[in-house]
């Protein structure tokens, strides 16, 4: 990068808040895929001002400007393949104001997701969505992939809390949008515009998040089956019957055979898969009225062996247990893959049975969880990447399992986004006339396209 743009830079947010050596820009290059690319300087600002001014002087010089939270997204959506800038928003860590009568948190766009939730529940307020990668991912980052998580099911995605959002645009102006008002109707719905939108449309610096009250009583179950097929119609039989829990998660045998290798739980390794179910209210009757209510349906889809968690401490180790499964694959083989498709819940079944007949044609294994009560599927490739021969099957698995959810009515992403590794897909999954509306709204917000270019939409 110029000296001179240092330089600016420099004058602009600090010596510390530059970053230019070797080592540094190494540092940014990546996200949480194989993916990476050097970026000529990394911008730490500190306020939404600074933000502005960094990219007036990116517009000036039309540099490429990446934003980052904690580059935890799994679609290399913040890798800096065109060089340039990397904007990372981690030291706009502050929880500005908790409002405790409107229950609505306003935070900068750096501040980690799980620090927001503990910071909320001292007041016996709830923020719900619940990425499992709460602990290593931000708000901001979270609002620019709409992130989802094992909650959905009853409390809905990131996007179902935004109320409003600080905006910083292509050319620096500051756009304010949304408000603490729970209905707003007036215009078009620009807050829901930047949600989803990957660091191409504005860089988000701050937000206004809706809270609720945290619900008192929760019971967990751990649902056994000898036929995967029965797990997944279980999911149906559930939701059919009325009951919305709060959580609905499968794991294959694979995927319980690995957390066990790793934590040692106890989990039931002989089993085809199971299903981590769990009920949440603030009425305690209710709520065991509920998980009892979906024991008796698990038993009548298949279950083998319904356990409910009887105290905290089992109801933890059960959670421990299903968060663990992407670094507990890990251990099994040098790489994997993970994708997240989404289909029709009524499709559920299919998709696996399609999806283990991937693997079964390529001869590399697919383990399957997610979060099934939503449809949203994340199966894993486990393979060596040093094996050309393997990554050349895996990289056809993946097309075959988003043509699966395609086919099954369902669509490529149901929370890890586009970015760079599902472009080639997106015009089938959304077709010729959305993609046309779609690159112009880029148009119209990123001009010079200096704004995470080469993500999301194809060229
Ligand atoms: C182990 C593991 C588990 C995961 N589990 C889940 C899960 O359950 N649910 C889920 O949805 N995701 C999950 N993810 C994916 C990832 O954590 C989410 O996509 C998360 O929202 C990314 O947040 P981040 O702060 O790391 O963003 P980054 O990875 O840094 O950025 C992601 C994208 O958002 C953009 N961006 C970041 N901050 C801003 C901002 N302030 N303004 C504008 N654009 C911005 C970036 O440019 C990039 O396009 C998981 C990832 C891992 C590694």
């Amino acid at each position: 990068m110029d000296i001179k743009i240092i330089a600016e830079m420099e004058k602009l947010i600090g010596k510390a808040g530059v970053l230019s050596s070797e080592e540094d820009l190494a540092v940014y290059s990546y996200d949480g895929t194989f993916e990476e690319h050097t970026p000529d300087l990394v911008v730490l600002p500190e306020s939404t001002e600074q933000v502005s001014q960094v990219v007036k002087i990116a517009a000036k010089y039309r540099i490429p400007i990446v934003t980052r939270g904690m580059a935890s997204g799994l679609a290399a959506a913040s890798v800096p393949f065109s060089g340039g800038i990397v904007l990372c928003l981690t030291r706009m860590n502050h929880i500005l104001e908790i409002d405790l009568e409107n229950r609505v948190a306003h935070v900068e766009a750096g501040v980690v997701t799980a620090d927001l939730q503990t910071a909320v529940e001292k007041h016996g307020l709830f923020y719900p969505p619940d990425p499992s990668s709460i602990r290593h991912s931000t708000i901001g980052g979270n609002i620019a992939c709409n992130a989802g998580g094992p909650r959905c099911l009853k409390y809905g995605v990131t996007g179902d809390y935004v109320l409003g959002l600080t905006v910083v645009l292509a050319d620096g102006q500051i756009l304010k949008t949304g408000g603490k008002v729970i209905k707003d109707v007036v215009g078009y719905d620009l807050a829901a515009l930047f949600t989803g939108s990957e660091g191409t449309l504005g860089i988000i610096t701050e937000a206004l998040l809706r809270l609720t009250a945290k619900p008192k009583f929760a019971r967990t179950a751990l649902v056994e089956y000898d036929d995967l097929a029965d797990a997944s119609r279980t999911v149906n039989a559930i939701l059919s019957a009325g009951i919305v829990p709060a959580t609905m998660e499968l794991m294959d045998q694979t995927a319980i055979e690995c957390i066990e290798k790793a934590m040692q739980l106890g989990l039931p390794v002989e089993r085809a898969a199971v299903l981590l179910i769990e009920t949440d209210g603030s009425d305690e009757e209710m709520v065991n009225r509920e998980i009892e209510s979906i024991a008796e349906i698990c038993k009548k889809t298949g279950a083998q062996y319904v356990k409910v968690a009887n105290d905290e401490t089992d109801r933890v180790n059960l959670w421990k247990a299903r968060r663990s499964v992407s670094p507990a694959l890990a251990r099994l083989s040098p790489n994997k893959l993970g994708e997240d498709i989404t289909v029709p819940i009524q499709a559920i079944p299919e998709a696996v049975r399609r999806l283990k007949e991937i693997s079964a044609k390529y001869g590399l294994p697919i383990v399957i969880f997610g979060h099934a009560g939503d449809g949203n599927l994340h199966p894993n490739i486990l393979f060596d990447k040093r094996d050309p021969q393997q990554w050349a099957k895996v990289e056809k698995m993946v097309e075959e399992e988003f043509y699966v959810a395609l086919a099954l009515g369902g669509t490529l992403s149901g929370e890890h986004g586009v970015g760079k590794l599902k472009r080639p897909y997106i015009e089938k999954a959304l077709g010729s006339v959305s993609i046309g509306i779609q690159k112009g709204i880029k148009q119209v917000l990123d001009p010079l396209n200096i704004l995470n270019p080469g993500k999301v939409l194809p060229d």
